[in-house]
């Protein structure tokens, strides 16, 4: 067998930072580059007795997001505790949203070879994001520093429908315009405010049911997820070719020597334990709330570009 009898599948978990002033449940500002640990209080740095507020901005700028990409908006959602231990993560779970996502049920359109291609949504929720482990090279250790604890950030979730690098790349440039002109998030990827989790398989084609897939963590730059792509598929052709079967695992990219690397075995929502924040509220959205954020979008750039080509009678190229 040989590449070309190999299909490729990928989906993407896309993150990105909220431009907000202030962070999800607190009143600490965002900003990007401030001294360590200065944008902290007891809410983000988790002192015992603190409670959380939920920025009603976040759920503004979610919903905007979730207009702007086709998705069904619900009308009941609430948060939950996804639980989990990591230096950079001081309550030791992330507040997430498990089972009732603000949005479900979108999708982009991509330009593929001058046709459009449909990606689907599966979902977008809020939840907010961990601190930063800074190395610390002259004592070898590493230093915490929670700015980023916090923010907020909406993770959109893509159904398996990309086929290659060159369609990753698209969709992801078509969030990240998506995003910028609605005006939720400034979409800088080298300062971590859009990353991206790469999903990979490939099956033999014809087949129906999926292949296992691999995930690649943070991958914060066009480039860099083109080529963590291209580099997993040819692996896993390899190991397939092989007689070898692929384990399903979390995968770090390494820029400089153009490889994936097993980080740890994939964990199972069961291993989250996931349950409702009791801290927190439900969040009840009324038909007025959805309809005013609705009649407030912008015009986006795709539905723009249409009307251009017909009011104009331009050719596709040229635009
Ligand atoms: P998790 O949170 O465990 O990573 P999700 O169900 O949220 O899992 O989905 C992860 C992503 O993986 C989605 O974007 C989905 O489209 C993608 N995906 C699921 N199965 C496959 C597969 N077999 N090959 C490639 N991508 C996949
Ligand atoms: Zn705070
Ligand atoms: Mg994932």
């Amino acid at each position: 067998m040989s590449r070309e009898d190999y299909e490729v599948i990928i989906g993407l978990e896309v993150h990105s930072e909220l431009s907000t002033k202030t962070k999800i449940f607190c009143s600490c500002p965002t900003g990007f580059g401030a001294e360590p640990n200065t944008h902290v209080c007891p809410i983000c740095t988790a002192m015992p007795g603190t409670l959380p507020v939920l920025n009603e901005k976040v759920v503004e700028y979610a919903v905007k997001a979730g207009l702007a990409t086709n998705c069904e908006i619900a009308r009941q959602s609430k948060n939950d505790r996804k639980n989990y231990f990591y230096p950079d993560l001081p309550k030791s779970y992330q507040i997430s949203q498990y089972d009732k996502p603000l949005c479900e049920h979108g999708y982009v359109n991509i330009d593929v070879d001058g046709k459009e291609k449909k990606i689907g949504i599966t979902r977008i929720h809020i939840e907010e994001d961990a601190g930063k482990l800074n190395h610390d090279d002259l004592q070898g250790g590493a230093l915490v520093d929670l700015n980023r604890a916090g923010v907020p950030l909406i993770e959109i979730v893509s159904e398996p429908d990309i086929r290659s690098s060159k369609e990753a790349e698209e969709y992801l440039k078509k969030i990240k315009s998506i995003l910028e002109y609605i005006e939720v998030s400034d979409c800088k990827m080298e300062e971590g405010s859009l990353r991206a989790d790469v999903n990979v398989s490939v099956r033999k084609k014809g087949e129906t049911k999926l292949g296992t897939r691999t995930e690649t963590k943070n991958m914060n730059s066009f480039r860099s997820i083109v080529r963590e792509i291209d580099y997993e598929v040819e692996r896993q052709i390899e190991v397939l070719e092989n007689g070898g079967t692929i384990e399903q695992e979390t995968l770090r990219w390494d820029d400089v020597s153009g490889k994936t690397f097993p980080m740890r075995n994939k964990e199972n929502a069961d291993d989250y334990r996931y349950f409702p924040d009791p801290d927190l509220v439900a969040i009840n959205l009324s038909e007025e709330y959805i309809e005013n954020i609705k009649n407030n979008l912008p015009e986006l750039p795709e539905s723009r570009k249409k009307r251009y080509l017909e009011e104009y009678k331009l050719s596709r190229k040229r635009c």
